[in-house]
């Protein structure tokens, strides 16, 4: 376990992080953010994380996901975790536009179920007070699923992102000097059946070459 967070935070701490999210978990922004996946069951991407991801090398906000494996959990308790949605709402954390530029390419269907369920509770907040009651569905979006593998891409700069490359469920935002070439062209062979084009001969700093 202790190899694991230090591997996380080695790689979050190089990452780019929004001004808003920045902002709410001020200095300590890496140590509560371990906190909160250590609330949510790990050091595996939880869709909540998307809410504060942004480029590390353009800043760009938000970046796209394409999720290839998701696993579904069930939370032993959630009311904590809705409480603390309503406080990330009320501070400026979560983030509606995140929500746009998700694909999912798995077989989960708690995937577009939840997704959908928290675009519609995100868009009523507009004219409701958050409660914890309200803020539910963004709980089993944000916090009941886990991508185990997927791709972040930054649509800015073209930038992509493997998630669970070298530890299934570790988005790996790292600069391009300390980027392994050989394993991030390993990763988008691996899944060139279900990534986009786009992304696979279109993205930087390496792309797969059709032919591959
Ligand atoms: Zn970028």
């Amino acid at each position: 376990m202790s190899v694991t967070w230090y591997n996380a935070e080695k790689r979050f701490s190089s990452s780019g992080i929004t001004p808003e999210a920045t902002a709410y978990f001020k200095k300590d922004c890496v140590g509560r953010w371990l906190e909160y996946l250590a609330l949510a069951g790990g050091s595996l991407l939880k869709p909540w994380l998307l809410n504060i991801l942004a480029c590390p090398i353009c800043k760009e906000h938000p970046l796209s996901v394409h999720i290839i494996q998701a696993e579904s959990n069930v939370l032993k308790e959630s009311t904590s975790l809705a409480k603390e949605l309503v406080i990330h709402f009320k501070k400026g954390v979560l983030s509606e536009p995140s929500l746009k530029p998700i694909h999912n390419l798995s077989s989960n269907k708690d995937v577009d179920k939840w997704l959908a369920a928290a675009r519609t509770a995100f868009a009523g907040l507009a004219k409701q007070k958050p409660t914890p009651a309200t803020m539910q569905p963004l709980v089993d979006f944000f916090h009941r699923l886990e991508v185990l593998e997927g791709v972040l891409r930054c649509e800015k700069c073209g930038r992509f992102y493997p998630i669970g490359s070298r530890i299934v469920g570790v988005p790996e935002l790292l600069p391009d000097t300390q980027r392994d070439k050989e394993a991030d062209l390993a990763f988008l062979k691996k899944h060139k059946d279900v990534l986009p084009e786009k992304l696979l001969s279109g993205s930087k700093p390496f792309t797969l070459k059709s032919k591959e």
